[in-house]
């Protein structure tokens, strides 16, 4: 068995299908070498090996590795034409860690390795640079000590302690950087630092370089199991046999004078998805001090250059003497470098973020990777590869990170302005967008500012006027199904949900954190993507929808086969759905329409009546309401189906809370006040969320059922008279018994054939149920027989088969994820262990009885991409998600079809 991968000199012994092996890094430099590309050589000691170090330990490992290492070490010396520890031409080398997949700083690497009291004289006499070679023994030993020796800060708030000898002796010199030590200066370091170890671990540090390369690929093996990887690894599932590879390679120096640099690079631009090579570099540095901001980075290509001098308002002269462009400066190399941007992004067909250093006038490159983008590069550069013949519609389709989407359908923040943003609190990222505005703290006075962010402990479905007119939903309590966060995803509209650091008092008006307190009227912003809670007003910018858009979505529906309708409760959510493609609805919450202003009088005097008769009068009123939003709804879906359903939540959420509008309510309907609030005593309930609701109310006040069953039917006789096509699908709530089914559709049929013979005109409809009670899952069998089709709400689903409470859990899901009891919150993901086994069992027994009974989704699961993966593979007709989410259950439906 191999355990040590060699790479260099337009070789390797590796490719770059071998990530699992290799680690991504090592597949990736020996795919590089061996396409012709210059990188450093080296050799990647395989993953395997670590699984075997954390079972036989130290010296077994090395006992059986060692010659394999030592021969790929004199394969770098010979290459580089130096030897490994000897003190006239030493080679230095480096170890990185490298995983299959990338673990962004979770795991150690040493650089300059191999340099001792000896060596740093040869080195310095060798590159005729005593400043140089110094300052790599200095950076060598602070690596070292901190990764394999420990020398860590003892606590949270200590300095590091090589930190604190620099501070001194900065302070002692008088001068502030780095970049200031003179070589005396670094071989006080060297010496300090060397004593402070000595102190510490109470041992030499170790001066021969096999020793310390073999310290270093332990260190290596050993963060593996460290605290940021352990975590890291376990919040994303990646199991622990996974083991990372170690790459061991010869350092090459971007800082050894002004004919060397280093810098980092992308084939095409990452914010926009422009097809222009672009990046940035620094002249005698090393990586770091690239991304650090120490030094302003030069531009890699003229044009790059010409553009950034617009930014930094300098003119064409100064441009050019100060921060000339690699192009203007090294030609050979500008040349050659973007010779292999152009390879490199031909051969691994997507857009490259590459890393390189120039040594002396060599070129050398040090890592390639697929570049992260934004959503809107994301989409251009796919399209754009596609129409280059670089890849195939399926592959453009799979390069596609469907949550990213989100990003090109709401406003959002100017990436500047957010760089200067002060964040003073997080909560859920509920529903993604930003918004910025004057804080209010209660619905009914959103607009009192023309841009207004609603401030709640929670909402509730009183609050959705409010909520429309805000321009962002902030809350402290509720997690990511809570009332807030699906209303606003519903509406597109920016929301962060559960901030729970906020303090509310709604009577003094004040929002604190921490320490600070904000007033009605003050300005906030809300980074819905991210759950950032920002102090102030930040600039946004309207999303372009572009038509590199468009495309990917006609290529979507091509290749997928599963449908994609929407959640839509009025006509204008029904538009914006069919506008990102919907295919239908696949729930419309009727009662949404009864908490309209004008609307929730009527409600309200239906439930407080305590006559059938009064209620029927009640219902009257809202007959004619509701007809007209079902009608608005057919019309805009025309063609379409439309599945509606019947009124579920708990009566209580209707009737005020407040004194002063119960008083209103008693003086307008003439009753006492007592009489109000007796009723709203007795619909209180403890468990609102497992009571009187769902088909529970409709059977035990069949009316409701008779007079929304009048509108959807009239409303659809009403548009077939105009010639408008429908397609109307009456959908019954939380079903757990076929008597409780058969009771709603008894009242819809005979409703509705009253209505056809009242008019002498009849109308295709159908009747189906929600399967969203554990119990309806396992009796689906039963069910089919009666239902034409089956819905499943996900989310009861999830409430009542795991008992959390939907408008509770938050207070300790975050706890549950953070402890790892839960992976992810149920609410979001679909559980497909449990949860998602229900949904296979109620469609399998659903089916068993008729096969071609058509099974869709309307939980909030429907527009998560690994839900809606699982959904597919199950079989589902179906997913039906918020009208934002569309686009991205479009691509996902067809992602799961390749
Ligand atoms: C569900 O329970 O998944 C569902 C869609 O209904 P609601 O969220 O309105 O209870
Ligand atoms: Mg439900």
């Amino acid at each position: 068995k191999t355990r040590v991968y060699r790479f260099g000199n337009k070789t390797a012994d590796g490719n770059r299908s071998m990530k699992n092996l290799l680690g991504g890094k090592g597949a990736n430099l020996a795919e590089m070498s061996a396409i012709g590309i210059p990188v450093p050589p080296g050799f990647t000691i395989t993953t395997e090996v670590c699984t075997e170090y954390n079972e036989l330990g130290r010296e077994a490992v090395i006992a059986l590795i060692k010659d394999e290492v030592e021969q790929a070490v004199a394969s770098i010396e010979s290459q580089m034409g130096a030897t490994f520890g000897d003190k006239d031409n030493p080679l230095l080398i480096s170890v990185r860690s490298g995983a299959r997949v990338s673990m962004p700083g979770m795991m150690d690497t040493v650089l300059n390795l191999g340099i001792n009291d000896e060596v740093v004289q040869g080195l310095a006499k060798r590159t005729n640079n005593e400043l140089f070679a110094w300052d790599s023994y200095r950076r060598f030993i602070q690596m070292y000590g901190g990764v394999v020796l420990g020398m860590k800060p003892e606590s949270k708030d200590d300095i590091d302690p090589f930190e604190e000898i620099m501070e001194h002796l900065k302070h002692k010199r008088g001068i502030e950087l780095d970049t200031q030590f003179t070589v005396q200066d670094l071989k006080d370091l060297v010496y300090d630092f060397k004593d402070a170890v000595k102190k510490r671990i109470g041992k030499d540090f170790p001066t021969n370089p096999w020793d310390q390369l073999w310290g270093s690929v332990m260190a290596v093996f050993n963060s593996w199991n460290g605290d940021r990887a352990v975590y890291y690894r376990t919040m994303h599932g990646y199991p622990a046999d996974w083991g990372t590879a170690v790459n061991v390679q010869a350092m090459v120096y971007g800082n050894m004078g002004d004919n060397s640099g280093t810098g980092v690079c992308f084939t095409r631009d990452a914010g926009t998805g422009e097809n222009v090579f672009n990046g940035e570099y620094l002249i005698n540095a090393q990586g770091e001090d690239v991304v650090s901001g120490v030094r302003t980075p030069q531009q890699i290509t003229k044009l790059g250059s010409q553009r950034w001098a617009v930014l930094a308002t300098i003119d064409e002269q100064e441009r050019f003497e100060k921060y000339p462009s690699l192009e203007e400066l090294m030609p050979e190399i500008y040349n050659e470098l973007n010779e292999y941007q152009e390879i490199l992004e031909k051969h691994y067909r997507n857009m490259q973020d590459m890393e390189f250093t120039i040594q002396d006038g060599k070129l050398w490159i040090l890592q390639t990777r697929n570049g992260k983008r934004t959503g809107a590069a994301m989409v251009k550069i796919a399209m754009d590869l596609l129409k280059e013949g670089m890849i195939t519609e399926k592959e453009a389709l799979l390069l596609m990170e469907p949550n990213k989407l989100d990003e090109l359908l709401h406003p959002v923040f100017d990436t500047a302005a957010l760089k200067r943003a002060h964040v003073i609190a997080q909560g859920l990222p509920a529903s993604p967008g930003a918004a910025t505005g004057k804080i209010v703290f209660f619905a009914d006075e959103a607009a009192k500012f023309k841009n207004s962010i609603l401030v709640r402990i929670e909402t509730s479905p009183e609050d959705l006027e409010g909520m429309n007119i805000a321009k962002g939903i902030l809350t402290a309590r509720g997690g990511m199904t809570s009332h807030a966060a699906v209303v606003a995803r519903g509406m597109g509209k920016c929301c962060i949900s559960g901030a729970g650091a906020l303090k509310i008092n709604y009577k003094a008006r004040t929002l604190t954190v921490g320490d600070k307190e904000y007033h009605e009227g003050d300005w906030i912003s809300l980074n819905g993507s991210t759950g950032n809670i920002i102090e102030g007003k930040v600039a946004t910018m309207e999303p372009e929808l572009s038509g590199e858009f468009a495309e990917l979505m006609i290529l979507a529906d091509k290749h997928a086969d599963m449908k994609v309708r929407a959640n839509a409760d009025t006509p204008n959510d029904a538009r914006v759905a069919r506008n990102f493609g919907a295919q239908g609805i696949g729930l419309t919450r009727t009662e949404h329409m009864f908490f309209e202003v004008d609307r929730i009088k009527a409600m309200r005097e239906m439930i407080l009546s305590d006559t059938v008769k009064g209620r029927k009068q009640a219902l009257e009123d809202l007959l004619p309401m509701q007809r007209s939003d079902f009608e608005g709804i057919f019309e805009v879906m025309e063609g379409c189906a439309v599945t509606i359903r019947l009124l579920d939540p708990p009566l209580h959420e209707f009737v005020p809370h407040q004194l002063a509008t119960q008083k209103e309510l008693a003086d307008e309907m003439h009753i006492s006040l007592q009489a109000v609030k007796n009723k709203v005593a007795e619909l209180e309930e403890f468990n609102p969320m497992l009571g009187h609701r769902g088909c529970r109310l409709g059977n035990t006040y069949p009316e409701i059922t008779e007079m929304q069953t009048r509108a959807i039917i009239e409303a659809a006789l009403n548009l077939k008279e105009r010639g408008i096509v429908t397609k109307p699908e009456i959908m019954v709530p939380l079903v757990g018994t076929v008597k409780e089914f058969e009771f709603q559709k008894n009242i819809i049929v005979n409703t509705a054939n009253a209505i056809f013979e009242e008019r002498n005109e009849t109308l295709e409809y159908s009747v189906g149920t929600m399967i969203e009670v554990p119990r309806a899952t396992l009796i689906a069998d039963l069910i089919a027989e009666k239902a034409d089709f089956f819905s499943f709400g996900t989310n009861d689903l999830t409430q009542m088969t795991f008992g959390y409470s939907r408008d509770d859990a938050s207070k300790f899901l975050p706890i549950y994820i953070e402890k790892g009891i839960l992976k992810v919150d149920p609410f979001e993901q679909i559980d497909q262990e449990g949860v998602g086994q229900l949904v296979k069992i109620g469609t399998e027994r659903g089916r068993s009885v008729k096969p071609d009974l058509k099974v869709g989704i309307c939980g909030e699961h429907g527009g998560e991409p690994t839900s809606i993966e699982f959904f597919y593979n199950t079989g589902i007709d179906y997913v039906s998600c918020s009208p934002y989410r569309v686009p991205i259950a479009r691509l996902v439906a067809a992602q799961a079809a390749i």
